[in-house]
């Protein structure tokens, strides 16, 4: 069996991974997406000496966050009588990959399966998407918080998925590693052969956003441990400023993301008047755009250099007019900002349009001569359904063929 496939087609057909499978068979906790504290909580319930345990943590520390293995006897500085005990306790196990879209941009989907959790509540374990969307001058993941979202913006097909929990630190911190072993982005590491991904040497992925599934600030303490590991400089190395986390707008909670996490920013805003916005973003009734902007304003650390994104779906007839491109620019004035348009991705049953390609560039004009560049974002991944807000579509499509391409290959 193949592991990946270059789709000339939409909704071409996933293929089932030849990557690590999930959890220890003996539910033994897997030490990948662990904290550095989490290892060295390990290490002692092991009954490595406390005064072991700091020295032993950053080893761990280095094989699994710099040098991305997967079996505990590649721990060549680690005495055999450690490897062998944590072998009996741990394992290095990634979630399961049980799909992956490649698009002919080069945009990856991965359908990634945790280990079971008693957050199922007995139920499947949960499923999530992650994306990578490779471009010149930079490579971006896009991450999940959340299984499923509390929220309700009416354009997003995962507000609507029925069953929501908080994923771990260790199952956000997982996505990247997952994702660096399919793009072979460790040291030595072996690139997929399909030639859509940088050249080995260069990083693949250098960018993290929070713009999968779920609200990041509805899981901040979990958000906050993992940028902690993404952002290591001995480990993972990505920079907080290439971190970037978006939010429908939980205002009481953006200063905490900043103080913590020290990320960047995105901000959903998507309407420029609270009647329009209380109906596309409910949350927006609670934390209404005044206070939200306010809120952007006093963001730790907002600056020219660290501007915050505000992300604007282009819906037809809803928000894309020129009033509503200029009232845009006037209410973002004083705040260092940068904008994103996002051409609406429709999902089945979705009441909105996405607006013409000419009133796009109309808004986009507008935006622009006010002073912010480029900012329409490209569709990417298209014919993989790779793109924001169609995620829960995508993903119970692809798992249920995935389950199908199973059953018939156990059959065969
Ligand atoms: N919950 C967070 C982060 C995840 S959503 C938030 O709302 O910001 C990431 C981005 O995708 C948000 O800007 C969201 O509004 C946008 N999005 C959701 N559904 C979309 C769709 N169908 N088309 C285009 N963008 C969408
Ligand atoms: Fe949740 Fe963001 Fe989708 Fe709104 S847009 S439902 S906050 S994931």
């Amino acid at each position: 069996m193949t592991s990946t496939l270059l789709s000339t087609a939409p909704q071409a057909p996933p293929v089932l991974s030849d990557v690590a499978p999930a959890a220890g068979a003996a539910g033994q906790p897997s030490l990948v997406g662990m904290t550095r504290d989490g290892l060295a909580a390990h290490l002692r319930a092991i009954g490595v000496p406390e005064r072991e345990t700091r020295m032993r943590a950053a080893q761990l520390w280095h094989w699994i966050y710099h040098r991305g293995i997967s079996r505990f006897d590649e721990m060549t500085n680690v005495g055999k009588a450690l490897r062998e005990r944590l072998a009996d306790t741990a394992t290095l196990a990634r979630p399961e990959v049980v799909a992956e879209q490649v698009s002919t941009d080069g945009t990856r989907k991965w359908v990634v399966r945790m280990a079971a959790s008693p957050a199922d509540r007995g139920g499947r374990p949960a499923e999530i998407e992650c994306v990578y969307i490779p471009e010149a001058d930079r490579g971006t993941l896009c991450v999940s918080s959340q299984v499923g979202c509390t929220l309700t913006c009416t354009f997003c097909h995962t507000g609507t998925q029925r069953l929501v929990r908080n994923l771990t630190a260790a199952e956000i911190v997982a996505q990247l590693v997952v994702a660096r072993d399919r793009l072979g982005d460790w040291p030595g590491g072996t690139r997929p052969s399909d030639g859509l991904v940088p050249a080995a040497g260069e990083r693949a992925v250098t960018n993290v956003v929070f713009m999968g599934m779920g609200e990041p600030l509805y899981n901040l303490d979990n958000v906050v441990d993992a940028v902690d590991v993404m952002a290591d400089g001995e480990g993972l190395t990505l920079s907080r400023r290439r971190i970037t986390v978006s939010t429908s707008g939980v205002v009481p909670d953006m200063p905490a993301l900043g103080e913590r996490a020290g990320a960047m920013l995105a901000v959903s805003l998507h309407a420029v008047r609270d009647e329009l916005r209380n109906e596309l973003v409910p949350l927006n009734r609670r934390y209404p755009i005044a206070a939200l902007l306010q809120a952007c304003r006093d963001y730790p650390g907002v600056s020219n250099a660290r501007r915050i994104t505000f992300e604007y779906v282009m819906l037809k007839g809803v928000n894309d007019s020129d009033a509503d491109a200029r009232e845009l620019v006037r209410l973002l004035r004083g705040i260092p900002a940068k904008i994103n348009l996002i051409p609406f991705n429709p999902w089945p049953g979705a009441t909105y349009e996405c607006s013409s390609w000419e009133r796009i560039q109309r808004f986009s004009d507008i935006v622009f001569r006010a002073g912010y560049a480029s900012p329409v974002r490209t569709p990417r991944g298209r014919d993989i359904l790779a793109a924001c807000g169609q995620l829960k579509s995508a993903t119970e499509k692809l798992s249920a063929r995935a389950r199908m391409m199973a059953a018939e290959t156990a059959e065969a």
